[in-house]
């Protein structure tokens, strides 16, 4: 990739970019804590709306989402009834990170969990579970979000 002016002020310029992109053998739960390891680099970038950009139609971590959040990202532009209106106020809105129409995981930031993130299962537009574990929300939901 050609580097832009952007690309210079990365959090993830000089670091190993292995992390920021999915390999054919990779099974599900080490995906999962690959993108958490690449979110938390992204977390601390000051270019993540270009990098956000860039990455459209791209495979892996851009602007600190996988392809499935920034596409939900994309989706929810559209949703009659946005996402952030089943947030609290106050709290963090959620994201979409797996999951096609009925039935997905969004995951939110949150200060009530050590590792600072939750899920929640949403069917139809409800939050039908909201777990800390992202393990334990695949082992009960994992079949229904990918019929
Ligand atoms: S947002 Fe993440 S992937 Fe994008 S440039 Fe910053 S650190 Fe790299």
């Amino acid at each position: 990739m050609r580097c832009v002016r952007w690309m210079e002020q990365a959090a993830c310029r000089g670091k190993d970019t292995q992390v920021f992109f999915p390999s054919e053998e990779e099974k599900h739960m080490d995906r999962k804590i690959r993108e958490l390891r690449a979110k938390a680099i992204c977390e601390t970038c000051s270019v993540i709306e270009p990098c956000l950009a860039a990455g459209e139609g791209e495979e892996g971590i851009w602007g600190g989402l996988t392809e499935a959040e920034r596409s939900g990202r994309h989706r929810r532009r559209k949703l009659s009834r946005p996402m952030v209106e089943m947030t609290t106020p106050g709290e963090n809105p959620w994201v979409v990170i797996d999951g096609e129409g009925g039935c997905q995981i969004w995951q939110r930031e949150t200060e009530k969990t050590w590792h600072g993130v939750e899920w929640a299962v949403v069917k139809n537009q409800e939050i039908i579970y909201i777990s800390h574990n992202l393990d334990d929300t695949y082992a009960r939901y994992g079949s229904l979000i990918h019929s």
